[in-house]
């Protein structure tokens, strides 16, 4: 029985394509990310065949999940990629992406994430402000070049997901008005180190509709209008972001790629062939392909509660404390004993590290494993050391067979360049 991208139970035993999770665990141990790459790039392959009608480059948000091995497996398979820092602009050159296919984007680029960009050659900067124009011009000039970047719209169009995730709305941090991009592109001849090429915008993430994409884009296309008179040469690139929200649970609904490019189609109607059209999906490529597994640090019935213990914290897996967000969690074996219903918990001190209440599982003992289903985007990515807690080990299956992608912190590694007063 499948349970989510790439994992099935089979014989009562939780299998990443055809490999028992336990086994990897009998290596690794506890708590562990767990990737299933081949899920990963089928993902990819659908994604890329949705938008085969257009010219177009998908570049992989990294900061969803910037493990190595993932980032070299889609790299292999053609994929471009989102940075949204130096660091992250690291990670993909050392899984060996092609500059060409790197686009770097955030609010805040720092002169050193803007030279590190343009020392490797990225295709393109997505900008957010006058300051950042005129940053990234006098940087590329000062070297001679010239930097393509698209100017990123704030379409002001709202979104019905997380207000923490949502981002392309007048309130938010997030991109230029279409008054902001009028007035740099008239003055675009001061900024002779950086070309228009196009706009960008990103409405958010989790999206499930379509239409926020159609609106986003009818935007765009009338400032695009606007300012192509403005520019010496024509720009011909759109992106759109990514944000295609993903089935958590049995209760949601996913956004299909194929729902998005059918409605842009229709926007675009026959000008489709003008534009080269960038798409930057995150979560939608990795949040089911990947799960935590934890072990049962220990059963604590309460008065009215029966808490189950993990040694997996919201250090390791923030989204439920962040965004009360819910993963499914399911045992590695399969058991007919007795449903309890348990608070399933981390061992960080904070109350927010809550991963579920009342949640009904086969009754559990210390030692047993489960796993947080859903847990491929903005999991590792956003763990942390809180608690001082090694970061957990990664591991992925791909082409059938796992490897171990990160080593388990040590606690020496937790200490690493700190130092004692000289007492
Ligand atoms: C986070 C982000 C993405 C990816 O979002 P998902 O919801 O993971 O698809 C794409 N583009 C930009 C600019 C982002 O900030």
């Amino acid at each position: 029985m499948t349970v989510a991208d790439g994992f099935s139970y089979r014989d009562h035993e939780l299998h990443c394509g055809s490999v028992r999770v336990v086994d990897i665990i009998r290596e690794t141990g506890t708590p562990l990310y767990l990737y299933n790459l081949d899920a990963v790039l089928a993902r990819f392959e659908q994604h890329r065949a949705a938008f085969a009608s257009f010219s177009h480059r998908t570049s992989y948000a990294v900061k969803a999940n910037s493990t190595l091995p993932l980032l070299q497996a889609l790299t292999n398979a053609g994929c471009g990629f989102d940075v949204n820092s130096r660091g992250e602009l690291h990670r993909a050159l050392k899984a060996g992406a092609d500059a060409r296919r790197i686009t770097m984007t955030g609010v805040g680029k720092s002169r050193a994430d803007i030279e590190d960009g343009l020392a490797a050659g990225i295709s393109l900067f997505n900008v957010e402000s006058a300051s950042e124009c005129r940053l990234i011009s006098e940087i590329a000039e000062a070297q001679g070049m010239v930097a393509d970047i698209l100017l990123r719209l704030n379409p002001d169009v709202e979104t019905e997901t997380h207000p923490y995730i949502s981002t392309g709305e007048a309130a938010h941090k997030f991109g230029l008005s279409p008054s902001d991009i009028r007035s740099l592109a008239s003055q675009a001849s001061w900024l002779p180190g950086l070309r228009i090429a196009g706009l960008a915008f990103h409405l958010g993430s989790q999206i499930l509709s379509p239409a926020p994409y159609a609106q986003g884009l009818r935007v765009l296309l009338k400032v695009l209008d606007d300012i192509t008179p403005m520019l010496d040469r024509a720009p011909d690139i759109i992106d759109i972001g990514g944000g295609f929200g993903v089935r958590y649970d049995a209760h949601h609904g996913e956004l299909l790629p194929g729902q998005v490019a059918a409605v842009l189609a229709n926007v675009l109607g026959p000008r489709e062939e003008t534009w080269t059209l960038i798409t930057e999906p995150g979560r939608s490529l990795v949040a089911n392909a990947g799960v935590l597994v934890a072990s049962v640090e220990h059963v604590k019935p309460s008065e009215d509660r029966n808490f189950l213990i993990l040694d997996a914290g919201m250090n390791d897996l923030l989204r439920p404390a962040l965004y009360q967000a819910s993963h499914s969690i399911i045992p590695l074996r399969e058991s007919d004993a007795d449903m309890q219903l348990y608070d399933i918990v981390g061992p960080v001190c904070e109350s927010s590290d809550t991963f579920a209440v009342r949640y009904g599982l086969p009754s559990l003992e210390r030692g047993d494993l489960v796993a947080l289903l859903s847990a491929g985007a903005y999991g590792s990515s956003m763990s942390s050391n809180y608690n001082s807690r090694p970061l957990a080990a990664e591991a992925v299956v791909y082409e059938g067979r796992w490897h171990l992608a990160r080593e388990r912190q040590s606690l020496d590694d937790l200490q690493r360049g700190e130092r004692l007063l000289p007492l």
